[in-house]
């Protein structure tokens, strides 16, 4: 008899793990309290960003941050009401800055996300749906030499773990490759191997229909504990009552520590907020996601106009948006394309990306709680994540072993 899973959560990473287990030959049923995809699956910056092995904390982005704590109109943003609560993450993510660990967790990001654009393309391609990829790069872009020098270590364990980075000297070199780039930026870092998704949105609706059609089930339902008995977990609650299955996958995103937290699992989990603004008539063409690397925000062209995303905003999973940091990103846009339109900016998106201090999902089994599963907390990276973190995961629970080892993404890691 097959194996009955339950994922809980239909952003992009739960959608991946249920179409790979779903089609590995499990029953699989997908509960979301809202439709697949709304979560911070739908509103990101497209970009499927395979190379991105570097964490967040690396030792010359902690001496980036206390300027920009201070400057109101940088891309992090940490409100006082918000600090004493950020404080213990913020401890663990200065902790993880050091070169040994910055090494480790390259390593480990490698092994998962080396191969996310074939595994995107290996489901998009059984759904036929290979339209919602671009494999056209990806541009980064730099005021001068100065200004890249603070990000060098990263590129360079970038490189170091095989990404393709080609310098463009000049801003006539940038132009060569998007000619509508009109900004004060002298360096680009074109990333040829990257790629992108036109619509994250519509992709993870792809997704959910793929699951249905391998046989599984995706629904709509809140999910209000992880129901356990003989010390396993045996389903989950909903407000329909119980959902009984042979394994539980959580992968509710930012919410998956709460749901968690009863089971005496604590795992420092953090809401990076993130805006996005669409622009249905920017009047610019781009040919790929380009970011002014200052700013860190990403321009994005998508098949329903282009999408300014970014910002960190640590402000926990209930505080209202707060519309100044959206704002924000049209200042990101002019600096690189002063004469794109703005007119018609359809308001703004806020998202919760979910993060962990040191730049690793939380991917696996849960060691204290036989039959329970984690796949969340891919920060940054969810969209290119999620497709390989299916594969994995999928392999883990029903077979053949992966190749890649768990232990680095354990929740046991957080003690
Ligand atoms: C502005 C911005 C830009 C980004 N850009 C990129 C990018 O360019 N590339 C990239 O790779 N990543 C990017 N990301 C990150 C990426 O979007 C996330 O990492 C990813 O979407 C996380 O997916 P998820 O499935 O884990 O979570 P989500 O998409 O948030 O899905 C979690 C789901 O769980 C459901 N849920 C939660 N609790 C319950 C419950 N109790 N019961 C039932 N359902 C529940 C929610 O409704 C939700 O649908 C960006 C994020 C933001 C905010």
């Amino acid at each position: 008899m097959s194996q009955r899973v339950v994922v809980v959560g239909a952003g992009i990473v739960g959608l991946c793990v249920a179409w790979q287990l779903a089609k590995a030959g499990a029953a699989v049923v997908v509960l979301d309290r809202a439709a697949p995809g709304s979560g911070a699956s739908s509103g990101n910056a497209g970009a499927i960003s395979a190379g991105s092995v570097a964490p967040l904390a690396m030792p010359g982005v902690l001496r980036q941050v206390p300027g920009m704590l201070l400057d109101p109109a940088s891309a992090l943003h940490i409100p006082p009401r918000y600090a004493l609560r950020a404080a213990p993450w913020l401890a663990r993510f200065v902790a993880s800055a050091r070169p040994a660990r910055v090494a480790a967790i390259a390593e480990a990001l490698s092994g998962l996300l080396g191969n996310a654009m074939e595994a995107h393309r290996a489901i998009l391609a059984e759904e036929g749906a290979l339209d919602l990829i671009r494999e056209t790069g990806q541009l980064y872009l730099y005021r001068d030499r100065t200004h890249y020098t603070k990000d060098a270590a990263g590129w360079a364990l970038r490189a170091q773990h095989g990404l393709r980075i080609e310098e463009l000297d000049g801003a006539a070199a940038i132009r060569a490759l998007e000619p509508d780039m009109q900004g004060d930026y002298h360096l680009g870092l074109f990333l040829p191997d990257q790629g992108s998704s036109v619509n994250p949105r519509r992709q993870a609706e792809v997704v959910a229909r793929g699951v249905a059609r391998l046989g599984g089930e995706v629904r709509q339902a809140a999910v209000t504990a992880i129901a356990t008995a003989g010390g396993r977990a045996i389903g989950v609650m909903t407000t329909a009552g119980l959902e009984p299955a042979d394994q539980v996958v959580v992968a509710a995103g930012a919410f998956s520590a709460r749901l968690l937290a009863p089971l005496g699992l604590r795992i420092p989990l953090e809401s990076q907020r993130g805006y996005h603004v669409m622009l249905p008539d920017a009047g610019i063409s781009l040919s790929r996601p380009v970011v002014p690397a200052d700013r860190k925000a990403f321009i994005s062209p998508m098949e329903e106009g282009l999408r300014l995303a970014g910002t960190v905003e640590f402000g926990g999973l209930e505080a209202p948006p707060t519309p100044r940091r959206a704002a924000l990103l049209f200042d990101d846009l002019r600096k690189a394309f002063p004469q794109a339109r703005t007119a018609g900016a359809e308001g703004f998106w806020m998202g919760h990306r979910p993060c962990l201090p040191d730049s690793l999902p939380v991917l696996g089994p849960v060691q204290q709680w036989p039959g329970l599963w984690c796949a969340f907390g891919h920060g940054h990276l969810g969209l290119t994540g999620a497709a390989p973190t299916g594969v994995l995961l999928a392999r883990a629970m029903l077979g053949p072993k992966p190749n890649q080892d768990l232990a680095p993404f354990a929740l046991e890691r957080f003690g």
